[in-house]
């Protein structure tokens, strides 16, 4: 069951999709050039940085759908990789005859965009990664609320907003990776002890302006408080082996080749690896099991605030939770269901079952801009 909103008792204006259609896909043409030089392996290895892409031809305009049938469309914004989403996507469409238009970029050009087409926009649904990315689309204005009792079901409270602006579709884990030839796991134990001088120039990180270590740092200061952790990123900062890397895969790379011992990444990439190379030989070790639990975010989806069919949305994302849906994100995305009882993949059951941290993850994005501060304060680039 979800709710309608006063949006979708508005006719759709005659239109309006089509051209905001063509016009985002003449930007997109241009972004796509820009992207050009991006390898496959960066397109693939980071999912919510992946090349534009536009699903829907941008003739849309030339056929735009009669009103009524544009009720059936559900039109997306997403910043995650397209190559994931759209058998997921195609699944539904062949299951209901709903139509759905995928449009993707990255998060920040897909909030600008929102924004500027204010209620023009032909979006119904935005799809992102980290709980921080939806808390900043929601605090922007550009959600609308929504209640659904079969997402309040399939989703735990801890990974949906408490005011109903979005919900989490997927978990991904952001734990410690190490060389095992180096490191046993009964040297690590938590986030905080690779501030420890033994980790002295053996630690590689991922950049902390990437949303995920804000997220994470968020996560650290609402269970340690903001001068403890300031002190554990600085000893980070002190046993960094090399410079901040762009991404995890290069980071999870670094630690395969031996430029470094240990380091953070999300799981999926960690797996994504290990599909292509079985014998990658960095080993995933659960963090904080004996205090907090390792931590974990969530890609999700909220309606946006200016959709035409924002049922049409809610009803996607209440498929989105559905076991087989689940499935399909926790195989084909090596990311863990949201909804508990779901099958994990072969994959993810062989790295073993681990407890996760019970922070409600909009928290993050409530501390987004301090954790963004502490970490400069501290010298974490
Ligand atoms: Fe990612």
């Amino acid at each position: 069951m979800s709710s309608l909103t006063l949006n979708t008792l508005f006719a759709r204006p005659a239109l309006k999709t089509g051209l905001s259609v063509a016009v985002f896909g003449a930007m997109l043409g241009l972004a796509g050039c820009n992207n050009a030089s991006n390898t496959s392996e960066e397109a693939a290895a980071e999912s919510e940085t992946t090349e534009t892409a536009m699903t829907e031809s941008t003739d849309a305009a030339a056929t735009a759908t009669p009103a009524a049938s544009g009720e059936q469309t559900v039109t997306i914004y997403s910043s995650r990789n397209e190559q994931l989403i759209q058998p997921l996507l195609d699944k539904y469409m062949e299951q209901t005859g709903v139509k759905v238009e995928l449009m993707t970029d990255k998060e920040g050009p897909l909030m600008a965009r929102l924004k500027a087409e204010g209620k023009n926009t032909p979006a119904d649904m935005l799809l992102t990664v980290d709980a921080g990315n939806l808390w900043q689309a929601s605090q922007e204005g550009l959600l609308q609320p929504f209640a659904s009792t079969v997402l309040e079901s399939n989703v735990p409270a801890k990974y949906r907003d408490p005011k109903g602006m979005w919900t989490g579709l997927s978990l991904r884990a952001r734990t410690i990776f190490y060389d095992p030839s180096k490191v046993e796991a009964s040297d690590l134990s938590t986030y905080a002890d690779l501030a420890d001088p033994k980790w002295k120039g053996k630690l590689c990180l991922r950049t902390s302006k990437k949303v995920y270590n804000q997220s994470l740092v968020a996560s650290m200061m609402e269970h340690l408080g903001a001068e403890k952790t300031e002190e554990i990123i600085r000893g980070w900062v002190a046993n960094l082996a090399t410079d901040v890397f762009s991404d995890d895969i290069s980071m999870l790379e670094a630690i395969a080749s031996g430029q470094c011992e240990v380091g953070i990444a999300n799981s999926y990439y960690y797996g994504r690896i290990l599909d292509e190379k079985p014998d990658f030989p960095v080993k995933i070790f659960w963090a904080n099991q004996d205090t907090t639990g390792t931590h974990v975010n969530v890609s999700g989806a909220g309606v946006v605030a200016n959709a035409d069919n924002a049922d049409g949305a809610v009803k996607l994302m209440e498929w989105l939770s559905s076991d087989e849906a689940q499935g399909i994100y926790a195989s084909s995305d090596k990311e863990y269901p949201v909804k508990e009882g779901v099958d994990e993949s072969e994959m993810l059951k062989s790295w073993g079952t681990f407890k996760q941290d019970d922070i409600n993850v909009q928290k993050f994005g409530e501390l987004q801009t301090q954790a963004i501060q502490l970490m400069d304060k501290a010298g974490y680039k």
